[in-house]
């Protein structure tokens, strides 16, 4: 276990509230001016009743439990958003000068790949820490985490690390448990003696983990996906087809990084004798249980392959652009029927960390290839909500009776946003710097005016510079 950190204290907040007279709300169903819900009413963490006018409950009545009231007056109200593509362990690998200018490649050997096999679980954990918190201050309540610091002498405590961070802030965690079962899949890897698990330790590593953490409902706060990191470089065909067979048994998600580059076509091409989608579906890895990131690569014949499986991708297109892998083809892809899904990519090389500018982002970006009718702000919003949690199988990501109550109260009344006719579309073309008034995850809030609630940023700022200080004099 990692050591007691009394600056975060979880304090066990109401779970119940009535949200009342905001500008407007997104509900994930409709986008429409004259949306008429302002009010929300959350019990037991779960969305109860939305309207307008709604009345507070009768405290005085010993049978109703007691409910908070926030005044949402100069809000507009989103569902929270799902992040499906982090690494947070780069959260302080961000603009390593070796690696500023360098293509993917290049730029695994010079960062994530220099660092990671020195990084102690104290420094994963305060990384971790700040990444969410990151998540959190730009409105997100799933954070799906692509852990791959794993190798044959690796310790649980690197990945309690990232559990441990997630459960003292109140956010939903996916864990895509990735890593390498073959010796040199990377030459960053190789360089660094890096000795990766074996299958066995993979498979018997993930049992525990899935025993341990994985929670199967819609109102978990941990999920587990099987997840090697490049299902072109990582793995033998063998070890990915017996990775797929446990996530099937264990009815676990799959995802994996795929086409980032051209390189991986060129690979699977030399290695494989076949594209790298085709590679793909010939070992039971296409289909609507998994996910890949970025895809920027894929050519019509692979996208109309991922959109007959219906598989799911993250769009991470700030580190795409900031590597200068390209842009990821997502109109074509909706069009074919893939499930569009937004990611954040770790901080080394997309050092914004934030999912509302990356939604903002996503909304001009398509634009400047087609027209100003590529993209709507409702559709980007359920890329970045919606789709990436019923993936996940969270009952988040839309504000509806019954679903868990995971929203987020932009503030829309400073000066910043005067002028703007259309108040609920503001944080999406507006985009940063953004303020959150009050968000909550399973109706307990986690974010008040501005600042994550339970954190001492300054001192976690020091003890970021302190441990990762001492990691800089051993590389
Ligand atoms: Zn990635």
């Amino acid at each position: 276990m990692l050591k007691n950190h009394s600056l975060f204290v979880v304090t066990d907040m109401s779970r119940n509230w009535l949200i009342k007279q905001a500008d407007a709300v997104f509900t994930g169903e409709t986008h429409s001016v004259n949306n008429p819900v302002t009010d929300i009413r959350i019990h037991n963490g779960i969305i109860t009743e939305i309207g307008t006018n709604l009345t507070p409950l009768d405290c005085s009545n010993e049978a109703l439990a007691s409910e908070t009231i926030v005044d949402a007056k100069g809000c507009v109200i989103y569902p929270a958003f799902c992040n499906t593509h982090h690494h947070l362990a780069q959260s302080v690998l961000k603009a390593v000068p070796t690696g500023l200018n360098q293509g993917l490649g290049e730029w695994l050997q010079s960062v994530p790949y220099r660092f990671w096999p020195k990084m102690p679980a104290e420094l994963v954990y305060l990384a971790a820490k700040m990444g969410l918190i990151d998540m959190l201050r730009s409105g997100v309540s799933i954070c799906a985490d692509h852990h791959y610091l794993y190798h044959l002498h690796s310790s649980s405590a690197v990945e309690q690390a990232i559990w441990q961070a997630a459960d003292e802030l109140g956010i939903r965690l996916v864990l895509c448990r990735g890593g390498a079962n073959i010796i040199g899949s990377h030459k960053g890897m190789r360089n660094m003696g890096i000795e990766p698990e074996t299958l066995d330790v993979t498979l018997s590593r993930l049992q525990a983990t899935k025993a341990h953490y994985h929670q199967d409902g819609g109102d978990a706060y941990r999920k587990l996906v099987v997840a090697p990191t490049s299902l072109i470089h990582s793995q033998t065909p063998d070890q990915l087809i017996e990775l797929a067979a446990f996530a099937k048994q264990h009815q676990l998600k799959r995802h994996s990084h795929l086409l980032e580059v051209g390189f991986d076509e060129q690979q699977s091409q030399i290695k494989y004798g076949m594209s790298a989608i085709d590679y793909v579906e010939s070992i039971g890895w296409l289909d609507e249980e998994v996910s890949f990131a970025h895809l920027v690569q894929s050519n019509d014949t692979g996208i109309a392959q991922l959109g007959q499986a219906r598989c799911t991708m993250s769009h991470c297109s700030t580190s795409n652009l900031r590597l200068g892998s390209g842009i990821a083809p997502v109109l074509a892809m909706q069009q074919q029927g893939v499930n569009i899904t937004i990611g954040v990519d770790g901080s080394a090389s997309s050092e914004n960390a934030s999912m509302l500018q990356e939604l903002n982002l996503a909304w001009l970006l398509h634009r400047g290839q087609g027209d100003a009718t590529a993209t709507s702000v409702d559709e980007i919003i359920r890329w970045g909500s919606q789709n990436g949690a019923e993936f996940f199988g969270f009952n988040s990501g839309s504000i509806a009776v019954g679903k868990n109550a995971d929203l987020v109260l932009w503030d829309v009344s400073s000066l910043r946003y005067r002028g703007c006719h259309d108040l609920l579309v503001a944080p999406i073309v507006a985009g940063e710097p953004a303020t959150i008034k009050n968000m909550f995850i399973a109706g307990k809030e986690v974010v008040n005016n501005g600042q994550v609630n339970n954190v001492d940023y300054e001192a976690l700022g020091e003890q970021v510079t302190a441990s990762l200080t001492a990691l800089l004099k051993e590389i």
